[in-house]
């Protein structure tokens, strides 16, 4: 009966396979079949060749299989995978991987609690803000997006996206983003959590001061300020971390996809004196198996040794402006973003819709965002060229005047 079954797999194809076997999260994937990728182009099985404008949703900063993340990942398969939970064993592909973070990050930032995804960053931080503050309450925003999991989701911004799961984590309250509302911020309150620059709602930045306003309340009324940089971080947006663009300095930091350099890796960064207090009443008070895998940590440590031997932060600038000037066209309402975390705008979702499949026959990886679907999404490898930039941006135009 197995062999049968083997015997069958084989007749059929990898994509009939996908979706029958594979639990699918929407009725329209993609369905690239992608059998290499090198730098910022992707392979496909027919032997198409594609620019990827996405990098895997802002995680393939440096581009794919770049030569020095490879030669570090297998000489760390040489000496071990897994070999015990989080936070027993020194491995060195962890210690190094947070000296090298910590040195570039500010001083009250100095202490990491490595994880495996994003949205696990999210539920740490959570609970170290509950645990440090002895609080409940948690303010989100409007069209924040933080994760999957229960209380990644329950401090998301997008009501339909939750509504099905209630009950979610009590003691949530969502404000508009650049609100000026913070009074709503109270000694209750035991964190906000903030993306510095919104992402899934089309790209949206914060207005002059908000951020500032927001750490001044938070200190006013003894409140933990969480960062979510997972997807902002490791100079997508021009800076290392978004949060430099305005010099606020939040009480903890999240990361997540670009960290692991195309492995899943993700952390919650505080201070010493905060982090401590996961470790008694409770003792273990957050724990994890695969979390701050030496592999992934290799993995993360190269690539942002690359980002910065490379200053490849210092050229996104120079990159964002190509991509604004050469992607001019009356269908093109508003170009939003910063650096290479670009949303280009259209009249509507069909429309978009259109546009990005079309983008895509032509070879261009794009996008849309998950509350923002009449907004392409654009955020290439870091390390695309200025040429690539100008052939990419090139095939979309083409592919929007095909349909106009
Ligand atoms: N926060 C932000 C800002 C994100 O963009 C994402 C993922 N899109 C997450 C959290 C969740 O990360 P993960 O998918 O790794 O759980």
């Amino acid at each position: 009966m197995f062999g049968q079954t083997l015997y069958f797999c084989r007749m059929i194809t990898q994509r009939q396979i996908f979706f029958e076997n594979l639990a699918q999260t929407s009725d329209l994937p993609m369905a690239l079949e992608i059998v290499k990728a090198n730098g910022v182009y992707l392979y496909d099985a027919s032997g198409r060749i594609y620019f990827d404008l996405i990098s895997g949703i802002s995680v393939s900063n440096i581009g794919h299989r770049h030569p020095k993340v490879i030669e570090a990942v297998k000489k760390q398969l040489d000496d071990y995978m897994h070999l015990m939970v989080y936070g027993e064993y020194i491995q060195s592909p962890q210690v190094n991987f947070a000296r090298l973070l910590t040195e570039h990050l500010p001083a009250k930032l100095s202490n990491v609690y490595f994880v495996n995804s994003g949205s696990e960053a999210v539920e740490g931080a959570l609970k170290l803000a509950k645990r440090f503050t002895g609080k409940t309450e948690i303010i989100g925003f409007k069209n924040a997006y933080h994760g999957s999991t229960h209380g990644a989701l329950s401090v998301g911004g997008n009501e339909e996206l939750k509504n099905s799961f209630r009950p979610l984590l009590p003691g949530i309250k969502i404000l508009e983003y650049n609100s000026s509302e913070l009074s709503q911020i109270t000694g209750h309150t035991a964190c906000v959590i903030v993306e510095p620059i919104q992402g899934e709602a089309g790209i949206i930045l914060p207005e002059k001061n908000f951020l500032r306003e927001l750490r001044k309340r938070c200190d006013e009324t003894g409140t933990l300020l969480i960062f979510d940089e997972i997807q902002t971080a490791f100079g997508r947006t021009g800076k290392l971390f978004a949060f430099e663009h305005d010099g606020v300095i939040p009480d903890i930091l999240l990361l997540g996809k670009a960290l692991g350099g195309g492995m899943p890796l993700g952390a919650f960064i505080s201070s010493k004196e905060l982090m401590q207090t996961l470790t008694e009443k409770p003792v273990l008070g957050h724990i994890t198996t695969f979390g701050g895998h030496p592999v992934c940590c290799t993995s993360g440590l190269a690539s942002l040794q690359v980002l910065l031997d490379e200053n490849l932060v210092e050229q996104v600038e120079r990159k964002e402006e190509l991509f604004r000037k050469n992607l001019q066209h009356p269908f093109i309402k508003n170009i939003r973003g910063k650096g290479l975390f670009l949303a280009l705008e259209f009249e509507s979702e069909e429309l978009n819709r259109k546009i990005v499949s079309t983008c895509i026959e032509k070879g261009v990886v794009v996008d849309w965002f998950l509350f923002a679907p009449n907004c392409m999404r654009i955020a290439p490898p870091l390390t695309i060229t200025e040429t690539q930039v100008e052939t990419a941006c090139k095939l979309i135009l083409k592919s929007i005047n095909q349909l106009t």
